[in-house]
């Protein structure tokens, strides 16, 4: 069996290097979870002028702060896209791609997406409509599906499904394309909306009309509740109390994703507080493992 870790950070912008750094200098045992940068929205900020003791630096600047902080405190980043968190019997399983990590306690730091739905995304969800390939991919096997990308990471996702499905279609909605192989049909447009009855039927795009079993939406972040099954949201945001603990007992969230303000301060100081009652939950697990096992 894999290595039982104390606690999983899933997000590594200000909320999860936050929680990292604050777990690691309480000696926990971490595994620490990010893609895209850490973090995009950082990258794109232009001038920070509400940082306390940083006044008018880049957001880019500001963002390799944090990260040379964490790598100088021995934090490794797991350069992992992470597809789905389960809480099975007192620990969480963190799911990536083939791979599954465990932990005691998690803290899920993913940010959010600002922009809306597509229209029929919600409706079709679970219909034809998913975010995550790897899981779902054998459920087209032979069958023609659009990958709707909003990131390159979603490149590995749509060389994957060519493997298995008779057609992919791939909409990159961003700029620079690394490698996609021949399989992989690139389509230009914007996404309109997903049609269909029962099922998902046609991806219809500003340029053309794709006729499809099923659409694959990979952004930068996964909606929270498909995520962790079982999350209990408060509109678009997790919810979670003054420790920043979910509805799932063990489980955390910081940042964007836990609420407004969407700022940097706000981010880092939920990662510092989910972290510190991260560590607080472990060790009352493991003096509670110690205990039973003396009474045995
Ligand atoms: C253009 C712009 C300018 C801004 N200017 C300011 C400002 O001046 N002052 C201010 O206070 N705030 C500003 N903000 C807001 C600030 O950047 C955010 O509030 C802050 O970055 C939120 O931090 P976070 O850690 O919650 O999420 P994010 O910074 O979004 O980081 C989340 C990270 O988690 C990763 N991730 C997501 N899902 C997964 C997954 N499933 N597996 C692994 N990793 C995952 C993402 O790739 C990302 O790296 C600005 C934002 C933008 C877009």
């Amino acid at each position: 069996m894999d290595e039982l870790y104390d606690i999983s950070i899933i997000g590594c912008g200000p909320a999860g290097i936050s929680a990292a750094l604050n777990a690691k200098i309480r000696n926990k045992n971490i595994l620490f979870f990010g893609t895209e940068l850490c973090s995009i929205k950082m990258h794109k900020s232009p001038i920070v002028f509400n940082y306390l003791g940083f006044p008018k630096i880049k957001g880019e600047d500001l963002r390799q702060k944090f990260l040379k902080h964490a790598e100088e405190s021995g934090i490794v980043l797991i350069n992992e896209r992470v597809e789905a968190v389960y809480n099975i019997e007192n620990e969480f399983h963190i799911r990536c791609g083939e791979k599954t990590y465990r932990s005691k306690s998690a803290i899920i730091a993913t940010g959010i997406n600002y922009g809306r739905a597509i229209k029929g995304e919600t409706e079709f969800l679970g219909k034809g409509v998913g975010y995550c390939a790897t899981c779902d991919a054998p459920l087209y096997e032979g069958k023609r599906v659009a990958l709707i990308a909003y990131t390159d990471e979603a490149e590995t996702e749509g060389n994957f499904l060519s493997e298995i499905c008779e057609k992919v279609y791939y909409i990159p909605l961003y700029k620079n394309i690394g490698f996609l192989n021949e399989r992989v049909e690139i389509i230009r447009g914007e996404p309109i909306e997903i049609t269909g009855e029962q099922t998902v039927k046609n991806l219809v795009l500003d340029t053309t009309t794709l006729e499809v079993s099923g659409v694959f939406i990979i952004k930068e972040t996964l909606p929270p509740q498909q995520l962790v099954p079982g999350l209990e949201m408060d509109g678009p945001h997790i919810k979670v109390n003054r420790n920043m603990m979910t509805n799932i007992e063990g489980l955390y969230a910081a940042g964007d994703c836990a609420g407004k303000p969407y700022q940097l301060s706000k981010a880092v100081g939920e990662g510092q507080i989910a972290a510190l009652h991260a560590v607080e939950y472990v060790d009352k697990a493991t003096s509670s493992d110690k205990m039973s096992i003396l009474l045995r």
